[in-house]
This record gives C-alpha cells, sequence and structure tokens, in this order.
C-alpha cells in the first residue's frame, strides 16, 4: 500500500488536560516525583513516561516529535531548537575522532561549513562528492566511513538524491544514511525509501510562518534514545532542545502542511514552465528537462507534487540583484533567505545562503552568480503573478523584448 504521510498526522488523536481540541502545553522546565525512586529509574533511562526535565524532553515536544514521526514513518523522533541543532547532534552522535563521512557536495551552507570547517577539529573528515553518481559515492567510502549524508532535494541546485540507490550503499557498506528533508516534505519520504535518519529544518515549509527556527531527527526508537540519553547523548548534552510553546505553535502549523504543499507545487509548476518557456535557464524537479525528473518521479508521494523551490539564471549577480530588488518593489515577494513562507521569498545563494562554500568550488558544482532561488508563496493568483514578474524581468534586461 503506498505511504500515506498527511494521513498519519490527521489519524493522530490528542486531547487536552481539560478536554480543549489541542493538547494542553507543558509550560516547565522541571517535573515532580512522587518517588525518589522513581527520579532515580527515570535518570537511569528505566522509566517510561516520566518527564524529568525539559533540556531531555516535554509532553509538547513529544506530540510533536510523534506526529513528525508518523509523517516520516519512523518509529521516533526528536524536536530541537533548529534545523542545524538537528543536524550537528545528528553527525556527532554518529561520529567520533577518526571517523569520516561521505557527503553531497550540494548542501545548506551551514551543514557544508559544519562539516567541512568544524568537525575537523574534532578530527571528523568529510569528503564531499556528487550524490547523484552512485559510483562516485562509493568510490569515496573509507573503512572509517560512517555516514553517507545528503539532501532529498538539494539547497541550493535541487539536485535530487536517489535515496534508494544510496540506502543499498549503506547497508552494503555498514553506514547510516542520513538525509535532510527540509525541501520535499510530505513529497518525498526517505525513510520509506530505505533512509537510516531523517532531519527537517522546521523553519521552513513544515512550521510554514516564518515565526521561528526549529528542527527535528527521525529515526528507530533506538537512535532517538541514544540522542537523548543523560549520560551520551548528543541532543541532550548540546542542548538543542525546542521550547514547549514553540512545539506547540509547530504542531498547529503542521496540519495544514498537505494543503500548503499542494498549492506551493502548483504554483512553482506554472512559474517553472513559464520561465521554461520564455527561454530562461530554469531548474525544477517537476520539468522534464530537470535531469533527475523522472528519478523524483519514482520516489514522490505523487499528490504533494515537485516542492516550492526553483531556480533561475539571470546571467549575472549584478542582473539577479536588480531583478530582486524590483519584484521586492512590486510585492511579489521579499528578497529574504529561508523558505517555506506564504510570500514568495528569493535570495542570490553564491552571495547569501551558500556563501560559506568557497568561489571556486561554487563553479564547480554548476553555482553560478546570477543564480536566483525562488520558495514560490501560495499566491492565489499565480496569473498575475507571473505577468508582473515577466514584466520585471523585461524591465532589468533578465528577458530581452525577442525571447517574450
Ligand atoms: N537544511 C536545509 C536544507 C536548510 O535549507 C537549512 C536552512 O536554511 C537548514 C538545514 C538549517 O536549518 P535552521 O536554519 O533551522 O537551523
Amino acid at each position: 500500500m503506498k505511504f500515506k504521510p498527511a494521513n498519519n498526522i490527521q489519524d493522530l488523536q490528542y486531547f487536552g488536560e481539560f478536554g480543549g481540541v489541542n493538547p494542553s502545553i507543558s509550560d516547565s522546565s522541571t517535573y515532580t516525583f512522587i518517588s525518589a525512586k522513581t527520579m532515580q529509574d527515570t535518570f537511569e533511562g528505566n522509566t517510561d513516561g516520566c518527564y524529568l526535565y525539559s533540556r531531555h524532553t516535554t509532553p509538547s515536544n513529544l506530540y510533536l516529535s510523534q506526529a513528525l514521526a508518523a509523517m516520516e514513518g519512523t518509529e521516533s523522533a526528536n524536536v530541537t531548537a533548529s534545523g542545524m541543532g538537528a543536524i550537528t547532534p545528528v553527525i556527532l552522535q554518529l561520529c567520533g575522532a577518526g571517523d569520516h563521512v561521505v557527503s553531497s557536495r550540494t548542501i545548506y551552507g551551514g551543514t557544508y561549513a559544519f562539516l567541512k570547517n568544524f568537525t575537523p577539529r574534532l578530527n571528523i573528515t568529510t569528503s564531499f562528492v556528487d550524490i547523484t553518481k552512485l559510483d562516485i559515492v562509493e568510490a569515496a567510502i573509507t573503512p572509517n566511513t560512517k555516514v553517507l549524508y545528503c539532501e532529498s532535494v538539494s539547497n541550493p541546485l535541487l539536485e535530487v538524491a536517489d535515496i534508494e540507490g544510496l540506502a543499498k550503499l549503506a547497508k552494503k557498506h555498514n553506514l547510516k544514511l542520513v538525509v535532510d528533508n527540509t525541501f520535499s516534505p510530505l513529497s518525498v519520504s526517505p525513510a520509506v525509501l530505505g533512509a537510516d535518519i531523517v532531519i527537517h529544518s522546521l523553519t521552513k515549509f513544515i512550521n510554514g510562518s516564518s515565526d521561528t527556527v526549529g528542527g527535528v531527527v527521525c529515526g528507530t526508537q533506538e537512535f532517538i534514545d541514544s540522542l537523548k540519553s543523560v549520560n551520551d547523548g548528543a541532543c541532550m548534552l548540546l542542548g538543542s532542545t525546542m521550547d514547549s510553546l514553540r512545539a506547540a505553535s509547530v504542531l498547529k502549523n503542521l496540519r495544514t502542511l498537505h494543503i500548503r504543499m499542494q498549492q506551493h507545487s502548483y504554483n512553482a509548476t506554472f512559474l517553472a514552465e513559464k520561465f521554461q518557456g520564455l527561454g530562461i535557464k530554469t531548474v525544477y524537479p517537476g520539468l522534464a528537462s530537470h535531469p533527475s525528473h523522472e528519478l523524483f518521479k519514482t520516489m514522490m508521494n505523487e499528490k504533494y507534487g515537485f516542492g516550492g523551490m526553483l531556480t533561475i539564471d539571470a546571467g549575472s549577480l549584478e542582473k539577479a540583484n536588480a531583478l530582486m530588488e524590483l519584484m521586492q518593489e512590486k510585492n511579489l515577494g521579499y528578497l529574504a533567505v529561508s523558505l517555506g513562507f506564504y510570500k514568495t521569498l528569493f535570495s542570490a545563494p553564491g552571495s547569501s545562503t551558500s556563501s560559506e562554500i568557497p568561489e571556486d568550488e561554487q563553479k564547480e558544482m554548476g553555482l553560478s552568480n546570477g543564480l536566483i532561488r525562488f520558495s514560490i508563496g501560495l499566491d492565489a493568483d499565480i496569473e498575475r503573478t507571473f505577468d508582473i514578474m515577466k514584466a520585471c524581468m523585461l524591465e532589468v534586461g533578465v528577458l530581452q523584448t525577442e525571447m517574450a
């Protein structure tokens, strides 16, 4: 039977303590115990259902974690204070001094910086590879490799990872496949395709209102328990815990994710087809011209489409900047990083979210100066949006009259 992530969220039933239709928020940093013995047992990890201290977890965090585990089809999950607060403990839980990571070379700039500049201090090294070439990925694996890391749809180039192929490699070499699914919630279910651990920055589509940062790690009960261990759990000890008030608000937003993703995907598909039709270099997994379009189709939960992210090449950084400023002036969206908002957001990754990646490496991976990354919003009238965007493109010279 086909995996139905939105049904899994919808089917969860929570009541608040006083019969409220939303679960009550646990507004406490610490919890009482009736008996001292139970407190001791809880610290030793022997008592289920007891809460000790909110850095470990809270009832509110568990509600959100349970919904996200249901969405990804994993046994368990743990919500964190940000996406980076999910990624960094996962790497540090899985790797120690002398260990090695094989990572996609096109990943979010913060994750790249962590693996490239920070973890070598702990003698954890990373090889960055073209994740779309399984033979190159396999060739980079060494006896010390512990983790295979990628994004389902990569930031910012929208490369698509062959999760089933990577999962086979991970099994063969006894590695953990860690997939950041931030760009494709509901559309792609990496754990169902064989990933061991799925991460999201909740900051983006899942929360969808650009009012907080947040993250989640989804995985087996054993792995999630290990992250929260009071003795050696990276989430517990590094302290990237989500606050209960936030967990409650993200849970409320999660309930409309399926409707939002459908609209993001519809609008992005409309614009991508129109831009391509105008002769503008456009990258969107939903276009037949995307090198991994067919692969994406085999992986996707169809109903949610190809997602809300697309890129165009404006030709130069100057033209990209002029276009973004004009589009903002015309109220088509905001010149801002991040994604998943109701308004369209646009930025030039080479000089913003991927600026951690050195220029020569940007060039090698195909990240051009004029690249604009769009997170397409929930616009009610996408035809009107397109007409105004086209006029902006003509005005700044991204589009020539003869192309239009
Ligand atoms: N993963 C991806 C794909 C991202 O785009 C981002 C942020 O842009 C992150 C992780 C980091 O998430 P956060 O900003 O919530 O720490």
